[in-house]
């Protein structure tokens, strides 16, 4: 009796705490201890795309976004009760311009436009949100019990060739730049976008600079041979903002083994990245079947909901509904988090979840305020105390020290190049 009353006082603190319930199966033991763990720790995460909608369609985070769906119809994972129920300290908003700027410019203006919408929605939650650009600033916030926003950018379009825009955006905030979304920059190729055969020499001075200001090399979204070349020259940490490993699922969006042994020498952090169909091969597959298997649906849909965004969404949602693929739950999460660990060592891996960039989450999970199920499960799977602290936020502060000696206060100093590729 005596026992059962005091799993159900930690269930209530689990529940007041996460707005998580326990999932069905889960040892109650373990949870509690789990949701103890994840409270006290430093949690991390690499990579959140809330900041599209917060542009395109002025989304408030004050308010709740539960069950609600952004333009495009995909969920909404993040608002700030769901950050602050699911024990977040740092989250990296991800500063996202698209590879198709290469074609139409504005990539400059458009990383101004969602660094701005960041900032906005720091200013308008004081109480809860803090801007931070170094990891003492995230040790500081977890004392006063605040969520640290930090701006990481996706895509290296961004810095429309240029040193200078580059620094400009170090002195904005931004602490890491993904050198490519899915298409080759001028001077780096992408996964899906190989012309240069890795970094040009360009892409060299890029890393040499970043290294020099003191924004880490996020190798997510490059080419195998772009994360060797940008391992070469890197005299800091790199990370990996939001991939897995390959040695789970054999996709390009994922980390090989021999880039995860070399970030290991490098003192990086390959930062798992939550979407199912990065997490598993099955659901990859199974996704691309339905995609081919509904294109003439899509294309009906699309033709006869053109005037009608949200009713498009409504009615493509319910066609992939009633067209479901196979779901790995959020233990996956781990078994990639097991991989990173075998092959580059505990203190290499952290988390990376893509929330509000990513369509679907693992079964189980459906936004921010559930990251504690990562807890559970490495704690489940019997990791100690210290390494899930290491894998929740310490790897990725001890990786963000480093770069932060490295560039010492040599950072616009006055120095750095005025070079340009064109
Ligand atoms: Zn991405």
């Amino acid at each position: 009796m005596k026992k059962i009353s005091a799993i159900c006082l930690l269930l209530t603190f689990a529940v007041t705490t996460f707005s998580q319930t326990m999932p069905a199966g889960a040892d109650p033991a373990i949870w509690a201890k789990a949701v103890k763990i994840h409270k006290k720790a430093i949690v991390i995460d690499g990579h959140n795309d809330i900041t599209s909608p917060l542009v395109d369609e002025d989304t408030d985070l004050r308010n709740s976004t539960t069950g609600k769906f952004h333009l495009g119809g995909d969920p909404f994972h993040t608002d700030v009760s769901r950050l602050k129920a699911g024990g977040i300290t740092g989250e990296f908003f991800a500063i996202y311009v698209s590879g198709s700027t290469m074609e139409t410019g504005g990539a400059m203006h458009r990383a101004v436009d969602m660094i701005d919408a960041t900032y906005r929605e720091v200013e308008r939650n004081p109480n809860d949100l803090v801007s931070c650009t170094t990891a003492d600033e995230i040790r500081k916030a977890k004392k006063k019990n605040k969520i640290c926003i930090l701006m990481g950018i996706e895509g290296g379009y961004v810095m429309e060739d240029s040193l200078a825009a580059l620094r400009v955006m170090y002195r904005l905030g931004v602490r890491y730049m993904t050198l490519t979304h899915n298409v080759a920059t001028n001077w780096g190729d992408a996964h899906r976008d190989e012309k240069h055969g890795g970094l040009t020499e360009f892409g060299k001075d890029v890393v040499r600079e970043m290294n020099r200001l003191g924004i880490f090399i996020d190798i997510s979204h490059i080419s195998v041979k772009t994360m060797n070349d940008a391992l070469d020259v890197s005299t800091a940490p790199v990370i990996a903002s939001h991939s897995g490993a390959r040695g789970v699922n054999d996709h390009t969006r994922n980390v090989p083994d021999d880039v995860l042994k070399r970030v290991a020498k490098n003192g990086g952090v390959i930062m798992v990245n939550f979407y199912p169909s990065f997490l598993d091969a099955r659901t990859n597959k199974e996704e691309n079947e339905r995609s081919a298997r509904l294109k003439p649906q899509m294309d009906a849909l699309a033709e006869q909901f053109k005037n009608d965004r949200k009713a498009f969404d409504d009615a493509v949602r319910k066609l992939e509904d009633a067209n479901p693929i196979y779901m790995p739950t959020y233990a996956r999460i781990v078994d990639h988090i097991d991989h990173i660990k075998q092959i580059a060592g505990i203190d290499h891996v952290g988390l990376g979840s893509d929330f509000d960039g990513v369509p679907m989450l693992p079964a189980g999970m459906n936004g921010a305020e559930d990251l504690v199920l990562v807890t559970y499960e490495m704690l489940r799977r019997g990791y100690s105390e210290t390494d899930i602290k290491k894998v929740l936020g310490e790897n990725l502060l001890r990786a963000m020290a480093q770069m932060e000696r490295v560039a010492g206060n040599r950072q616009i100093s006055g120095q750095g190049s005025l070079k340009r590729i064109k």
